[in-house]
């Protein structure tokens, strides 16, 4: 039987996420439609977080959301 962890986009244009058909751990999640949900994947950074954010259509943890943030501003500053 196969216990594989696979990266699953959670809908179009979604975030993605640690997925198992069978539960590697407590903090995984049942999800709607099957399977086990796990920690997210930074689309930058391509990290496992817990949290994640969509900024500029980018799903990232906050510190890429933080980082983006001060290459924005960094950048506004350089144009004056
Ligand atoms: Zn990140």
């Amino acid at each position: 039987m196969s216990n594989e962890v696979e990266i699953r986009q959670m809908w179009p244009d979604g975030p993605s996420r640690n997925y198992s058909t069978h539960r590697p751990g407590s903090s995984w999640i049942p999800l709607a439609d099957g399977g086990y949900g796990g920690p997210y994947v930074c689309q930058s950074c391509k990290n496992d977080v817990i949290g994640i954010y969509r900024v500029e259509n980018v799903w990232q943890c906050a510190a890429c959301r933080r980082n983006a943030k001060f290459r924005r501003i960094n950048g506004k500053a350089g144009q004056n």
